[in-house]
């Protein structure tokens, strides 16, 4: 008799809906987590009088109450959607080039396509047409990842999914600040247009405006907490504060772990939420399958970040923020800004994050909490010589500050309290490689098409659940670990 029906590692969004779902469908699961917090990206901490979100800039899925396809329903299915308190946030963003543009997105298709055409006059009908395609494809690509048989798709999906959003937005406009305005969000993703397929691009677009961009009172730990009460009311176990370092193995089917007490554990089936190589990297017996080995020798470690989160004496008014999340870019070039991200050059591209305009409750009444991020690449910093470290980490901090002076003038004067989060404070907390937190680079060869992210490991046993296997973000990841779960049920209750 095993010791569990199944042994869950890491307790990130994937890791925890995967545990709650599979004590909740009635297999006794045993949750192990390396860190003392659950929700591996999806928590916060406290700097003096403020909670920094660490983060969580904006949740997609959520939606109205009864929307269909939310991230709502699942919460539900988990029991902890009435504990949750989500904020919407009204726009999509305020995306600024200084000198070059300054746009503010509402959250609705007609309130950005009207937002667009009052700050590029003439371009109505190519903003819709646009529209148009994101919705189209975003349908069908849908339609196609829920199981309707290919000869029934449109063609557009096979026409348009599959090549380069900036190849599309040039199509479609031929002012390039209005493409660069829409193509705001690859940020989220972690390649440029140049690089992304259409329909990835399209589908967070999609995401946004039809669900709406939220935060939530308290934060992402907030609903990381819940989702482990769910997991514990059901009976579950949770072990903090201990990594498991080993998958064991017999006869090629993983049937257990050993954690880093040295305690061996049992189970029928083992769910993972770390990274793909740290998991087959911990698959104790024979050689690597040569699945796994042509597997993971196909495919690049995304890109990880920086983070400078900060406590403001002042509130989002007096600061000058008009929206809860900002883009500010240092031009048009995102192929530029992409390169950058593997140097310790100034930053050219922040999200400036204020999670006051509408408050989650992490500053005191007159102040403010704010966190700018861009997107980084670990190798710079894992070269930098360990007495360089902190002069270089706050030395590029200020670069990020110095593109928010565009929006903010004077919010130097207004910190309290600051940290800082660079690509090996996420490798060091997370465990993954690069401190990668969207799991690998998200280029056309990682898309449904070519990898079927609902696939089983290549080990018997072992099933994979996170931002490793399939898209990186919060909807994706959490849904992704329901998912496996439910897998693994299904096939326990078949066999
Ligand atoms: C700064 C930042 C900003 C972001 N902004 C957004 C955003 O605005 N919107 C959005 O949707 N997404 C955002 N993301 C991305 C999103 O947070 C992640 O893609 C997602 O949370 C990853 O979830 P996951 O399930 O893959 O697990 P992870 O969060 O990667 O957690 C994995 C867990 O596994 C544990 N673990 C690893 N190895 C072991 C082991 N051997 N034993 C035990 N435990 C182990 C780790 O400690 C960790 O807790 C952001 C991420 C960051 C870091």
């Amino acid at each position: 008799m095993n010791d569990y029906d199944a042994i869950v590692i890491g307790a990130g969004n994937a890791g925890l809906t995967a545990a709650a779902t599979l004590q909740r469908g009635g297999a006794r699961t045993l949750l192990v987590e390396r860190h003392t917090v659950p929700g591996g990206c999806a928590t916060s901490f406290r700097r003096g009088r403020f909670e920094f979100e660490v983060a969580l800039h904006q949740l997609s899925g959520i939606g109205a109450p009864g929307q269909a396809f939310s991230l709502r329903e699942l919460l539900a299915e988990l029991d902890v959607a009435d504990g949750l308190e989500f904020v919407e946030e009204r726009d999509l963003y305020r995306a600024v080039v200084p000198g070059v543009y300054d746009v503010t997105l509402p959250a609705d298709w007609a309130g950005a396509a009207d937002a667009l055409e009052a700050a590029f006059p003439g371009n109505r009908s190519r903003i819709e047409r646009f529209f148009e395609l994101v919705r189209t494809v975003t349908f069908w690509q849908v339609a196609a990842r829920g199981g309707t048989p290919v000869e029934q798709l449109d063609p557009v999906l096979f026409r348009q999914g599959l090549r380069p959003f900036k190849e599309v937005l040039d199509e479609h406009f031929d002012d390039e600040r209005l493409a660069c305005v829409l193509g705001t969000y690859w940020g989220y993703l972690g390649l440029p247009p140049s690089r992304l397929p259409f329909q990835d691009l399209a589908l967070v677009l999609f995401a946004y405006f039809e669900f709406k961009p939220w935060h939530i009172r308290g934060g992402s730990q907030m609903m990381s907490r819940a989702l482990l009460d769910s997991f514990l009311r059901a009976g579950g176990e949770v072990r903090f504060n201990t990594a498991v370092e080993a998958v064991l193995t017999r006869r090629g089917r993983a049937v257990g772990v050993r954690l880093d007490t040295c305690d061996e554990v049992s189970a029928a089936d083992v769910v993972s939420n770390a990274s793909l190589p740290t998991t087959y990297g911990m698959l104790e017996g024979p050689s690597l399958p040569s699945a796994v080995v042509r597997d993971l020798g196909s495919r690049r470690v995304g890109v990880s970040g920086f983070v400078l989160h900060m406590g403001l004496d002042a509130t989002p008014e007096e600061l000058g923020f008009t929206t809860s999340t900002t883009f500010v870019n240092a031009d048009l070039d995102d192929e530029r800004t992409y390169a950058s991200m593997r140097t310790l050059q100034p930053a050219r591209g922040i999200v400036a994050s204020s999670y006051d305009v509408e408050p989650i409750g992490f500053a005191p009444a007159g102040a403010s909490h704010v966190s700018l991020m861009t997107l980084q690449y670990a190798d710079a910093w894992q070269a930098l010589p360990p007495q360089e470290y902190a002069r270089a980490k706050f030395a590029y901090a200020e670069s990020l500050l110095d593109l928010l002076e565009n929006v903010t003038p004077g919010v130097r004067d207004a910190i309290e309290e600051v940290d800082v989060a660079t690509p090996l404070t996420m490798m060091r907390y997370l465990g993954h490689p690069g401190g990668a937190f969207y799991g690998y680079e998200q280029d056309a060869t990682e898309g449904w098409l070519f990898r079927d992210s609902d696939r089983e490991s290549h080990v018997p046993g072992l099933h994979l659940a996170g931002a490793w296997t399939g898209m990186g973000g919060f909807q994706p990841t959490l849904t992704a670990g329901a998912n496996a779960a439910r897998r693994v049920l299904e096939t326990t209750a078949a066999a």
